[in-house]
């Protein structure tokens, strides 16, 4: 039976390592995120990459690379590996010579690629005996949240922005959470979960603020090591917010060097953002270490309509590291990305997503994406989840239908 080989957490910021394993943790002192750390060499001697690729599906296959010690604490919805897809006719719209690769996690539980995180903050709470769950969201986390704190019997209260896509507020209720909607940003719906730490003794699993929903998305980027041959591709593109799936990745690749697994080439990270709310790009742009918060932030890709961000350092680093970009992207072209992928390649790509393809035309109009570059792009939801445009016509059954009109 594989087990988990996590040894500690160490802060983020400090480096300071003297947070034990099997404890309720939080911010670190520095209140900074956590990172999760394993007895790599103990996991190279006693399993090697193709057993642990080659066992049964989903996330839950990477044991020893993961925090969850019992068993018998993990919930499984049914988690798939995502495919990838290979995209030749965006690609050239959208000028890039080379291989585009879109790997599709809008076809795990809940449709979000926020399964990955929340599975493993849940089985984790589970594991150390909470009870209780409160989360600010934008949306797909709040109902992933709902979906795996469900069959854990673990209640859940989540608290989400006034104009939140309306399904994934609806989702989060039918899957058994309290759910409520607020005038304001994810960031003050956060207060509130901060607020109510004390009197509603619930558990804060915001992003980044407990340190387990990061190793449930680092096994994105197993998997597509994976998938790709044990070669990473020479770019990686993710709509960022709180950054999170972007930190994980960049985690993932490190200990899949130090396992021996892949060498140490590295893509480079484009975190991209929409133009209404990236503050993680200016402060990539200014060279600045840390993000200020963004006032005022608007766009409809739900998923990247993050303030500030409690990890914008590591996220900024790895832009930095990997020989990366920040790139924020103007409202209009994301939905026309959207439709220009769907009508094109039949993909359904969500909004958040769809202004990878965008940054995806920039970085080959200014050359830091090369023509031959393999590039990955992460659809990180289900387009479906979002309001579509209406552009449907209407006959009417009882008059004469006009075909030569259909045509036009
Ligand atoms: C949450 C989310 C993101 C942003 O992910 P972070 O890890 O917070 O950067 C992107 N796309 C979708 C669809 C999301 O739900």
């Amino acid at each position: 039976m594989p087990k988990s080989y996590i040894t500690h957490f160490e802060c983020s910021l400090t480096g300071k390592a003297d947070y034990a394993a099997g404890q309720i943790h939080n911010l670190s002192e520095a209140g900074r995120p956590l990172l999760a750390r394993y007895d790599l060499d103990a996991v190279k001697a006693s399993v090697s990459k193709e057993e642990v690729w080659a066992r049964p599906g989903g996330f839950w296959k990477w044991r020893e690379l993961l925090p969850v010690q019992n068993e018998e604490n993990i919930v499984s919805l049914g988690e798939i590996e995502t495919p990838l897809t290979t995209l030749p006719r965006a690609a050239q719209h959208f000028g890039h010579g080379g291989e585009l690769i879109v790997k599709d996690e809008g076809r795990l539980p809940t449709s979000s690629f926020k399964a990955r995180g929340l599975g493993l903050a849940v089985s984790m709470a589970k594991e150390l005996g909470i009870t209780r769950i409160a989360m600010p969201t934008n949306g797909n986390a709040g109902a992933a949240l709902a979906a795996y704190a469900a069959p854990a019997g673990i209640e859940t209260f989540i608290f989400c922005p006034d104009d939140t896509p309306p399904i994934n507020v609806q989702e989060a209720a039918l899957l058994g959470a309290k759910i409520w909607r607020v005038n304001g940003y994810i960031d003050d719906c956060g207060h509130i979960v901060g607020d109510g730490i004390e009197k509603m003794g619930w558990f804060n699993v915001s992003t980044l603020k407990e340190p387990y929903r990061l190793e449930g998305k680092k096994t994105m980027a197993f998997e597509f090591a994976a998938q790709l041959g044990w070669e990473l591709p020479d770019v990686v593109m993710f709509p960022t917010g709180g950054g999170t799936a972007l930190i994980a990745m960049w985690k993932a690749f490190e200990e899949m060097e130090a396992l021996g697994w892949i060498g140490p080439k590295r893509p480079k990270m484009v975190a991209v953002q929409a133009s209404g709310c990236a503050p993680l790009v200016k402060a990539f742009d200014k060279g600045e270490r840390f993000a200020a918060r963004w006032d005022n932030a608007h766009t409809k890709a739900a998923g990247i309509r993050v303030p500030q961000a409690v990890g914008d350092f590591l996220v900024l680093d790895a832009l930095r590291a990997s020989g990366g970009m920040g790139v924020a992207i103007d409202e209009a072209d994301i939905f026309e990305a959207q439709a220009t992928v769907g009508a094109l390649e039949g993909y359904m790509v969500c909004p958040e997503a769809a202004a990878s393809f965008v940054a995806l035309k920039k970085g080959a109009e200014e050359g830091w994406i090369a023509p031959t570059d393999r590039v990955l792009l992460i659809n990180s939801g289900n387009g479906l989840k979002y309001d579509m445009p209406d552009t449907a016509g209407r006959l009417n059954k009882d008059e004469p239908i006009d075909f030569d009109a259909l045509k036009t």
